[in-house]
């Protein structure tokens, strides 16, 4: 199984290069956000207590998100390889991964970072659009990114929404976060020879490109 971790800023265009590789190589996209997207649509007390944190842009905690992981990977383990998108988000978090990479006789093959500045991440992220339907994602403040139609889906023809941690007060509480917990995490990966910059200011194809080669090599 490959194993890939994506590291990234909200607003680089993670979810976009993970949605490409599912695509070419098949891998399993595992989004911890996602994962706790869903759990707070149970609307139990527990999923409530979820959403108020994500909301105002701070991590859940490790155990709660380690928990989610491994159920997600017990369900997954014949797949060809994982995609970790927003895991780990801390030197814990890292240490936690490997931990039970050796458990499951697996390792992690090769490690991205996106890079960006801030101006830039919060341009795309209080521009960006999302189809509920099928998750296709969009950008108001790029033409080449915009939706034919304002506000509809031009694949599936529904309305587009904002997602609710898409403000600037959660984007800048993530970008400090961000700054403050994960950047540590890229000396640990350049240290171990697995990390790969790569420059987000790129089209999502150019960086696709880049991408592309690094799994194939790895
Ligand atoms: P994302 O979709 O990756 O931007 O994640 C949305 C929110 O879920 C984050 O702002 C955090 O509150 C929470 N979250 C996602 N992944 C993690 C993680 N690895 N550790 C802690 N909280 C997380």
């Amino acid at each position: 199984m490959k194993n890939i971790i994506f590291i990234a800023p909200h607003g680089t265009g993670k979810g976009t290069q993970c949605h490409l590789i599912t695509e070419k190589f098949g891998f399993k996209h595992l989004s911890t956000g996602d994962l706790i997207r869903s759990a707070i649509k149970k609307q139990d007390a527990f999923a409530k207590e979820l959403e108020k944190t994500i909301n105002s842009g701070a991590l859940v905690s490790d155990e709660i998100v380690l928990e989610m992981l491994k159920d997600y990977l017990k369900a997954n383990e014949q797949a060809k390889g994982i995609i970790f998108d927003g895991y780990p988000r801390t030197l814990n978090q890292a240490f936690a991964l490997d931990e039970l990479m050796n458990e499951l006789q697996e390792k992690i093959a090769k490690v991205f970072y996106l890079e960006i500045t801030k101006e830039e991440a919060l341009k795309r992220t209080m521009g960006r659009l999302i189809c509920p339907n099928c998750q296709q994602s969009y950008n108001k403040f790029y033409e080449n990114l915009k939706p034919q139609k304002a506000g509809i889906c031009d694949k599936c023809g529904s309305s587009l929404i904002t997602r609710d941690d898409d403000t600037e007060e959660a984007f800048n509480n993530l970008f400090e976060v961000f700054m403050k917990q994960t950047l540590p995490i890229l000396d640990y990966y350049q240290n171990k020879g697995i990390l790969k910059k790569i420059d987000a200011s790129k089209t999502q194809e150019e960086m696709f490109k880049e991408v592309e080669e690094e799994i194939n090599e790895a």
